[in-house]
C-alpha cells in the first residue's frame, strides 16, 4: 500500500502533466531547473501542515475563552455551499492580507522570495514554499475560520478546493475561464504575479478570489498578453537546504560578504529568532508525535507520574489497579488481565469518576499499602487526559507509557495473568462498564 501523499503525487501529476502538454503556454521540460527541489518541497511540506495543524489546535485551545459558541452554531448551521463561499472570502481576504505583508515587509520578503525564484512555471511550482511561510500563512487563512466556527464538512471542501486551485493557478497552462476568471483565480491571474518585473509582482496577491485585487486596486490582468519571464533578482539558492537557509543567512556570496564584515553581522537578528522559536516549538511538536500525544497533552504528560511496562513488572508501584481507559469496542478486542473498563469519555463527563473511586475503594484493604491506579489506553495520550481528570479523587495515580503496545511487546495475552499476579491488587467486585 502507497501512503497517502505519494498517491497524492501520482494522481497531481497524472492530471497536470498531460494538460501541461496539452494547453502549454510555454515550452518547457517536465523536469526543468529545480524540479527535485520542488518534489523535496512536496513531501516536506506535508508534514510542515500536518505541524500547521497542530499549532491551530493548541491555539485554539489556548482561545476557548474568546470564542462565541453562539456565532459558532450560528456559522455551522447555514447550508455547506454558503459556509463555503464565506469561508473563500475569509479566507482569502486573510490571505491578502498576509500575502502583501510578505511582499512589503523586507525581511518577510526573504521566505516569500523563496517561492518567487520559481523560473519556470508548473503546477509543482506551487509547492516551493518556504517552512516559516507556510506555517504563517497557514496560520492566518485557518485561525479566523475555526474562530467562526464553520462545519467539519466545509473544512474538508475548503481543503481539498484550495490545494486544487494552488495547483491549478500555477500550472502552466493557457486556459481561458471566462467570466469566471473573476470569481476563481486562474493560472492568468498567478502567473502575472509570478513575473521578474518587481512593479507586476507586487498585484495579484489574493489566491482565490481576484475580485479582492479588483477592490484593493492591486489587479493586474491585461486582455491578450501572457507573461514571458518568472523569477526575481535576489539571487536565491537552487536546492532545497540552501532555500530553507536563505532567509536566515543569503546566499553563500552574501554569507562570505558578511564573514569578511565579522561575525556580529552574519546574523540577521529577527530572522534567526524566528527560526530558534521554530525550531523549538518543531521539536516540541515531533517529540509528541513520537509519544502519539497533541501537544497539549504531551505538556501535561511531563507533570504525571508515569511508568513504563518494565517498572510495572518490577513492582515499582506495586500494588496497582489498572484501570482501561479506552472504548468498550477496543477493550472487546484486547486488554489486560482482568483489568476493568472505564472509557475516557464518561471519566470526562464525570461518572466515570465517581466509577474509578469505587473501583478503587472496593480494591482496599485495611493495614494495607495503598494501591496506586494505573491508567492504560491505545498508546499513553487518552491515559494523561484520563489522569488530568482523575487527580483530586484522593488516590496515587500513574499512566502506563506506551500503553496497551507496549505491554502487548512485552508481554502475550495468555500470559497476562501470570505476570500480573504479583503485582496487581484487584477489585473485590469488577466494576464494568458495559
Ligand atoms: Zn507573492
Ligand atoms: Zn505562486
Amino acid at each position: 500500500m502507497l501512503p497517502e501523499i505519494v498517491k497524492g503525487f501520482i494522481i497531481l501529476a497524472c492530471i497536470f502533466i498531460p494538460l501541461e502538454r496539452i494547453f502549454s503556454l510555454h515550452k518547457q521540460k517536465i523536469f526543468r531547473l529545480g524540479w527535485a527541489t520542488d518534489v523535496t518541497y512536496f513531501f516536506t511540506g506535508h508534514f510542515i501542515g500536518r505541524f500547521g495543524a497542530i499549532v491551530v489546535t493548541l491555539t485554539w485551545s489556548l482561545m476557548t475563552n474568546f470564542l462565541n459558541s453562539e456565532l459558532q452554531s450560528k456559522v455551522a448551521s447555514q447550508p455547506i455551499w454558503l459556509q463555503f463561499a464565506e469561508a473563500v472570502i475569509v479566507s482569502d481576504m486573510a490571505y491578502y492580507i498576509a500575502h502583501r505583508l510578505l511582499h512589503e515587509v523586507p525581511w518577510l520578503w526573504q521566505f516569500h522570495a523563496v517561492h518567487h525564484s520559481i523560473e519556470h512555471m508548473d503546477w509543482l511550482a506551487a509547492v516551493r514554499v518556504h517552512p516559516c511561510e507556510q506555517l504563517f500563512t497557514q496560520i492566518c487563512k485557518i485561525m479566523p475560520l475555526v474562530w467562526l466556527g464553520f462545519s467539519k464538512e466545509t473544512f474538508v471542501v475548503y481543503a481539498l478546493y484550495s490545494a486544487a486551485i494552488a495547483f491549478l493557478i500555477h500550472a502552466n497552462i493557457t486556459l481561458k475561464f471566462g467570466v469566471l476568471k473573476w470569481f476563481v483565480a486562474t493560472p492568468q491571474f498567478h502567473q502575472w504575479h509570478h513575473t521578474k518585473i518587481p512593479e507586476i509582482y507586487n498585484k495579484n496577491f489574493a489566491v482565490q478570489l481576484p475580485l479582492l485585487d479588483l477592490l484593493f486596486g492591486t489587479l493586474y490582468m491585461p486582455a491578450g498578453k501572457r507573461p514571458r519571464k518568472y523569477g526575481v533578482s535576489d539571487r536565491i539558492p537552487v536546492g532545497y537546504l540552501g532555500q530553507l537557509l536563505y532567509p536566515f543567512f543569503g546566499n553563500i556570496k552574501m554569507v562570505n560578504n558578511q564573514l569578511k564584515q565579522g561575525m556580529s553581522r552574519y546574523f540577521r537578528p529577527l530572522p534567526v529568532t524566528l527560526g530558534a522559536i521554530l525550531v523549538a516549538v518543531s521539536s516540541l511538536s515531533a517529540v509528541s508525535l513520537i509519544n502519539h500525544m497533541d501537544i497539549p497533552t504531551f505538556i501535561a504528560s511531563l507533570n504525571s507520574q508515569k511508568i513504563t511496562v518494565a517498572e510495572l513488572q518490577q513492582g515499582k508501584l506495586k500494588p496497582v489497579i489498572l484501570i482501561d481507559v479506552r472504548s468498550p469496542e477496543e477493550y472487546a478486542e484486547d486488554r489486560i488481565g482482568e483489568s476493568p473498563l472505564v472509557p475516557l469519555i464518561d471519566i470526562e463527563a464525570g461518572f466515570g469518576v465517581k466509577q474509578v473511586q469505587a473501583i478503587a475503594r472496593s480494591s482496599v484493604k485495611s493495614n494495607q499499602t495503598q494501591p496506586t491506579i494505573v491508567l492504560y489506553c491505545a498508546r499513553g495520550g487518552r491515559s494523561v487526559k484520563a489522569y488530568q481528570k482523575l487527580q483530586k479523587i484522593g488516590f496515587n495515580l500513574a499512566f502506563l507509557s506506551g500503553g496497551i503496545a507496549a505491554w502487548r511487546e512485552a508481554v502475550p495475552a495468555k500470559q497476562d495473568s501470570e505476570v500480573l499476579a504479583p503485582i496487581i491488587r484487584s477489585p473485590k467486585e469488577t466494576v464494568r462498564s458495559n
